[in-house]
């Protein structure tokens, strides 16, 4: 037997190394293979490409990448408890699986990985929020990555797939929609992770696109954005009034209405907007 034939169930592997789950690391494990096989194929052809996950926890997603094709799997995890069951994995597939033990938010993992690059994570919420946000905000694009499959709250996976006119339409839709495609891949009740958290969740899946959807300067684009919704039942004429004097004018010159609010305005229209500003 060779590969994942060789690997104990995970329910055995937990109870192996005691991976009792912590709260505190935001632990809820994912033990169906059928299921981590299931969302290791949403991100894409994985064959020729090295994956970065983070949080790989007793490894179930770590496997199901593995056992889709990807190159070599790179994973960093904060709980050192996991170390042993993944050591394991590494056995099973010689030369495609590297550790790291650490904090994700806290180490650059560039330099073990060669394009293609894929990333895909079930992290703590936060923490992926987090790093989401890092990795759609390059100093340059397109960035490292070619996509990106990542567990969500299913209602932060609705904030980055917002539409304009939806309450869930905001800062993260714009950010992830500007320079990538977006779609909610997969929704998964509680009940489908060991211990269950209290909402449902979904899988994300994010693909870079080679240049920004419309021009803007990312800077600029990010500053206008979050005012607007930052007051966002505000007036754009209200919300904007810091940005230039003459806002009024520049919104008008864009074709957007001054008396319009930030969840009515679209990616093209904030884009334009940003240019605008831009102009001195
Ligand atoms: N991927 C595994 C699965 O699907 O069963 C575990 C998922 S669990 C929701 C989140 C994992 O992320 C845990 O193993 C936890 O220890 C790890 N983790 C939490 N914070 C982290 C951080 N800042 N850096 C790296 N790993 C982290």
């Amino acid at each position: 037997m060779s590969g994942i034939d060789s690997l104990p169930p995970l329910r055995a592997v937990i109870a192996e190394h005691g991976l009792s789950a912590r709260k505190s690391l935001g632990q809820n494990f994912l033990l169906d293979l059928n299921l981590t096989a299931k969302i290791a194929r949403q991100a894409g052809d994985l064959s020729g490409c090295d994956v970065l996950e983070i949080g790989p926890g007793p490894g179930g997603l770590t496997r199901g990448l593995l056992s889709e094709g990807a190159r070599k799997v790179l994973a960093i995890e904060k709980d050192a408890r996991c170390l042993p069951a993944l050591a394991q994995i590494a056995e099973a597939y010689p030369g495609r699986l590297q550790v790291i033990e650490g904090d994700a938010l806290q180490i650059d993992p560039l330099q073990h990985l060669t394009p293609p690059i894929r990333v895909a994570a079930n992290l703590p919420y936060n923490v992926g929020t987090e790093l989401l946000v890092r990795w759609l905000t390059p100093p340059d694009w397109p960035p490292f990555w070619q996509s990106l499959t990542l567990m969500f709250q299913r209602e932060v996976a609705e904030r980055i797939v917002a539409t304009p006119g939806s309450k869930a339409y905001g800062r993260l839709a714009l950010l992830a929609q500007w320079r990538s495609d977006a779609r909610i891949a997969l929704t998964l009740p509680p009940d489908a992770f060991t211990p269950p958290p209290k909402v449902s969740s979904a899988v994300v899946h994010l693909t870079a696109l080679p240049e920004p959807r419309f021009p803007a300067d990312p800077a600029v684009l990010s500053n206008v954005v979050a005012r607007a919704f930052n007051q966002r039942r505000k007036m754009l004429r209200a919300s904007l009034k810091g940005l230039a004097p003459d806002i009024e004018d520049r919104l008008i010159a864009v074709g957007i209405k001054p008396t319009e609010r930030a969840e009515q305005i679209s990616l093209e229209e904030f884009c334009a907007l940003a240019r605008a500003v831009a102009k001195t």
